[in-house]
């Protein structure tokens, strides 16, 4: 795989305000640093393990957004360094990552992620639920945490019709979230959604983080 040139082709396509993830699950340090090389500082990792594993043997200037599902006995262990957690899929999760920002010393920026697919193998919020726990006052305690947005992910299919209504469903629950919770609120910006097949319908309806592996580093072993 040409690593730098499928980079610079993708980042070719996406205007200015979208950011790129490159998600680098999988992939060993040698393939990341050849992004790096290249000038990339975003990467995303989806277990905490393989993310612990990594991220001592790369720059420290590495932005590491987490995307997969966290299991709360992993969140104390990659509060020190991680970037973002895209993946926040409950209010547990949420509230043990302010408790460990706070021992950190650390507010650390979140994405609420919502289910939008139709498989119900995907992890996380519908929008009452978010509706819910933001409206809570047990969420206006938690000191240590910055929702910046929302992510989702889209049906694995190739149906793009379903795809575009899936994305279209997480940009409204945006915009919901924004003008009831967030209105003088400027952190909180972020839509991310869309991935190697998909993110050009994701950034049309108003994607601004798209997180992108196969296309830039080749497929995956397919238990990955
Ligand atoms: C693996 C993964 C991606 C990237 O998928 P590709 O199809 O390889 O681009 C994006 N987001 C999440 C949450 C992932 O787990």
């Amino acid at each position: 795989m040409d690593i730098k040139r499928n980079l610079e082709e993708i980042l070719k396509q996406i205007p200015d305000n979208v950011k790129l993830v490159v998600v680098s699950k999988t992939m060993p340090v040698v393939s990341i640093l050849e992004a790096y090389d290249n000038g990339h500082r975003i990467f995303g990792e989806n277990k905490a393990q393989e993310l612990l594993n990594k991220q001592p043997s790369l720059p420290d200037d590495i932005n590491w957004h987490f995307i997969g599902h966290l299991q709360r006995n992993k969140v104390k262990q990659i509060i020190p360094f991680v970037s973002m957690i895209e993946s926040v899929d409950s209010e547990r999760l949420l509230k043990e990552i302010s408790k460990e920002g706070a021992k950190a010393k650390r507010v650390i920026d979140c994405l609420l992620q919502f289910h939008i697919a139709t498989e119900d193998s995907k992890f996380g919020f519908d929008r009452q639920e978010a509706f819910d726990m933001l409206g809570s006052k047990e969420f206006k305690a938690l000191s240590h945490v910055r929702i910046c947005g929302v992510m989702g992910m889209a049906t694995l299919t190739e149906d793009t019709t379903l795809i575009r209504n899936e994305f279209r469903s997480l940009s409204v629950i945006f915009q919901e979230l924004k003008e009831n919770f967030f209105p003088e609120y400027r952190f909180f910006k972020e839509v991310s959604m869309g991935m190697s097949g998909d993110y050009k319908i994701a950034i049309e309806e108003g994607s601004t983080i798209i997180r992108i592996g196969s296309a830039i580093f080749g497929e995956r072993p397919h238990s990955a």
